[in-house]
């Protein structure tokens, strides 16, 4: 046993939620509260780098104990904040030990139950401990179940200098559930050569493929008239901006009507007056490609809107947002065959999935630090049903670990 469970209940009655519409970094001071708190336990682990930067990102650095020289540099990587959706203040975690599968009514909110069938990977855990929240928040499991992994695999690596490995970095990040969490980290200052968050759903999980990511926005112009007086004459933005949006593919290329490996074009955002008119939008693919085209059709879709709208006229601007991290990742084959060889030696078996979404692991990858994302054992996040097992957060501590080793033992000096 490790110290994964003690340390995970302490750290989710930190309250570190960060906040979008905040515009200093972090977003909120309190996320500190839980970084400077990682930091002194470092230190007394005898992590004696462990600090927390001007930004609030907390760097550290387990040393190799290995003779041989130049093993790759491997960190781990997790965010300290929790989502703006669901309160994380004044968290009540609950242990339920040995769970034998009936329904878990959370006793702040009696209508907020955990059910089998209802919540996936659940029947999984018959007979292992779950860990809930009260019923009024999020547990917060999203991502402090891989901060208290990563932190009880760095106990294990310091107090057992038997197990051989290269230098070993850690790294927690605050904002990654606004988006921000690559924004002002130091990938020199780290200087890991290879990476993983530790922020995944289901055990044996290894996610190594996100969404490609683009915006695009629409800026229409139409032509303003007063309206007693518009006969003729008025092309009315608003309406223009309607007409797209009824145009778009019914029952396919949307979030609502896609899943596995497809994508979509989803607007998110629509403003204007009559004159003018934005409509933003998300686009998502698998593939730069698959992006292209997306965005093709959308353009499409708004010339032939337009020619129903001679005087008007619409800008049409692609914005990149993230790339799939599968294009670097490909590039150095490795860091995935490694972390699946580190579950088999847990006793796992590996399965490999893609994201729907991004990730900081694929703005990391792209930034020179190819990071997939291996499982914490989260589930249900950013809701008040969240959970995670005792023995998931277990055996991820193990994985973390088998994965220092791994990289050391694979690694043949030239
Ligand atoms: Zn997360």
């Amino acid at each position: 046993m490790t110290s994964v469970l003690e340390r995970f209940l302490r750290y989710v009655q930190i309250d570190t939620q960060s906040d979008p519409n905040s515009e200093s970094f972090p977003s909120t001071a309190k996320q500190l509260n839980l970084s400077n708190q990682l930091v002194v336990e470092l230190q007394e682990l005898g992590v004696t780098d462990a600090h927390v930067d001007e930004h609030g990102y907390v760097y550290a650095t387990i040393p190799s104990n290995s003779e041989k020289t130049d093993i790759p540099v491997i960190c781990f990587c997790s965010h300290v904040d929790t989502s703006p959706d669901v309160s994380g203040a004044y968290v009540k975690p609950i242990v339920h030990h040995n769970w034998d599968g009936s329904d878990i009514i959370l006793p702040d909110d009696t209508n907020q139950v955990l059910r089998i069938g209802e919540l996936h990977d659940l029947d999984q855990q018959i007979g292992n401990d779950i860990v809930t929240a009260s019923g009024t928040t999020l547990l917060g499991a999203d991502n402090k179940a891989g901060v208290a992994e990563i932190m009880a695999a760095a106990e294990y690596l310091m107090a057992n200098p038997a197990v051989k490995h290269g230098d070993i970095k850690i790294l927690f990040t605050p904002d990654e559930e606004v988006g921000r969490g690559t924004e002002k980290v130091d990938l020199i200052k780290l200087g890991a050569d290879y990476g993983y968050t530790v922020d995944g759903e289901a055990i044996g999980t290894l996610e190594d493929e996100t969404f490609s990511a683009d915006g695009v926005k629409i800026t229409i112009h139409g032509v303003s008239t007063h309206p007693g007086y518009a006969i003729g004459k008025l092309e009315n933005a608003l309406k223009i901006a309607a007409d797209i949006l009824a145009a778009l593919p019914k029952g396919s290329l949307s979030p609502e009507s896609t899943e596995d490996k497809q994508g979509f074009i989803h607007p998110v955002q629509m403003e204007g007056i009559q004159e003018k008119a934005t409509l933003s939008f998300i686009i998502r693919d698998f593939t730069v490609s698959g992006l292209h085209e997306k965005e093709a059709l959308l353009k499409q879709i708004t010339d032939e809107v337009l020619t129903n709208y001679p005087g008007s006229s619409a800008e049409f601007k692609v914005q990149e947002q993230y790339r799939n991290m599968k294009e670097i990742l490909d590039q150095h084959p490795q860091v995935i065959e490694h972390a699946l060889n580190a579950m088999k030696m847990a006793g796992l078996d590996p399965i490999l999935r893609s994201i729907r979404g991004g990730t900081d692991g694929s703005r990391l990858s792209f930034m020179g630090l190819p990071c997939p994302n291996i499982f914490a054992g989260e589930h249900a996040f950013h809701s008040r049903l969240e959970w995670v097992s005792v023995q998931d957060m277990e055996k991820a501590v193990e994985v973390i670990v088998n994965l220092c080793k791994v990289w050391e033992r694979s690694h043949f000096n030239d």
